[in-house]
């Protein structure tokens, strides 16, 4: 990738240009925020569990590509070569998924595709990927797979690339594929130059399209904009059941003042809050520091009555999740990205009542979360309708 695409992305996602300026002078020169102990923990945590994949109580769970998953009890391939599951399953609420970011040139919602491009696409070749359910879902894709990535997000915010598949029609067609019922839609607010809104253009289509059934529109604020509770009321008030944050894409701390003065209308207005929270290993180091758990215990227990959901679980920081969780009732695990091994152990530690479905679609087939958790919930139905259903559905009561 030429330097100037990759300039390019970072301003487009991972700087965000008003708060990037603000967050030079001060905040970012705390060694505090990122010590050498907190990048040792990331580095263990990726040598330990590809070390340890396959070799938990589940065993060995690798598959090719997503079409892959047809092996497993649950699925089947559909004469047109579609992943559908054959399960009797309660309608499953995806709490995490996205529409293609289409920053600066809108998507056609209505358009269908013969086969949805998913940004890491495990059945982009034939045969498919090597993909291990035992390991965090990004461990299963090459250097050169990631570094594809920003290239990517760029084509996509100007409707191009891999993103004009991921529309609202592919969404539910997948969706009816595998027995989502309802998926949150959560847009990322960057606060780029001449950008739209993606919460108003999504929450829009939702309506306009009749599809509010559905799909559920959230809100994304940024914290770094004094303007954020006002636009946050106004998004509500047009319909939005949620807020999505991002501490690494919006660069800031999740236990800033501008972003406790969010939680505060949230706790006003009843929305939850999902978080992107913990480090997933593949995003710049320099944005890390926004991602440690220790910077959400404060905004978890300064609003007890704000329903928070700790999106992918913590990611590669969930053993610093599950303890923030155990101690407060008001924190849910999304399970988006997590192996086997990983969602077990959340289960044990914090039980199905507080993990919710989430896939991060259009990242990843909507299916690989499914199959991770049958396996791990495997002739339990009572877990398995709660992380299907059941918890997200509290959740947004
Ligand atoms: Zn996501």
């Amino acid at each position: 990738m030429g330097g100037l695409d990759r300039r390019a992305f970072n301003r487009l996602l991972f700087a965000g240009l008003p708060s990037g300026l603000a967050l030079g002078c001060g905040r970012d020169s705390d060694p505090g925020d990122y010590t050498a102990e907190d990048a040792a923990r990331l580095d263990q945590q990726i040598a330990a569990e590809a070390a340890q994949a396959g070799r938990g109580r589940f065993g060995a769970l690798r598959f090719r590509g997503y079409r892959g998953l047809a092996e497993l009890p649950w699925f089947e391939l559909s004469p047109e070569g579609r992943l559908r599951t054959t399960a009797e399953l309660p309608g499953i609420i995806d709490i995490h998924a996205h529409f293609g970011m289409d920053v600066y040139r809108p998507l056609d919602p209505t358009k269908r595709s013969e086969r949805v491009r998913h940004l890491l696409d495990c059945d982009g070749a034939d045969p498919g990927c090597d993909l291990d359910l035992d390991r965090y879902v990004n461990g299963n894709f090459t250097d050169a797979e990631h570094d594809a990535l920003p290239r990517e997000f760029l084509a996509g915010a100007f409707a191009r690339g891999a993103t004009q598949t991921h529309t609202a029609a592919n969404l539910l067609a997948e969706m009816d594929d595998v027995g989502v019922a309802q998926a949150a839609i959560l847009p990322i607010a960057l606060s780029l130059p001449f950008a739209g809104s993606l919460t108003e253009r999504w929450t829009r289509a939702i309506r306009d399209n009749g599809w509010g059934d559905r799909l559920l529109p959230f809100a994304s604020v940024d914290p770094n904009d004094d303007d954020a509770p006002e636009k946050l009321r106004a998004y509500a008030a047009a319909g939005a059941q949620g807020v999505k944050l991002h501490p690494e894409m919006q660069r800031f701390f999740a236990d800033a003042p501008g972003a406790m003065a969010v939680y505060a209308v949230c706790e006003e207005l009843d929305l939850p809050v999902v978080f992107h929270a913990g480090r997933s290993g593949i995003e710049p180091e320099r944005i890390r520091k926004f991602a440690l758990m220790r910077r959400y215990e404060p905004a978890v227990s300064s609003f007890p009555n704000v329903r928070f959901v700790f999106g992918h679980g913590g990611a590669r920081d969930l053993e610093r999740a599950i303890p923030i969780a155990q101690a407060h009732r008001n924190v849910w695990l999304g399970i988006s990205s997590l192996g086997v091994s990983q969602i077990d152990q959340a289960l044990r530690a914090l039980g199905p009542d507080r993990l919710v479905f989430g896939s991060d679609w259009p990242f990843y087939h909507l299916a690989v979360t499914l199959a991770k958790i049958l396996i791990v919930t495997r002739g339990d139905t009572g877990a398995r309708d709660a992380l299907l259903r059941g918890s997200a559905e509290t959740l947004l009561a």
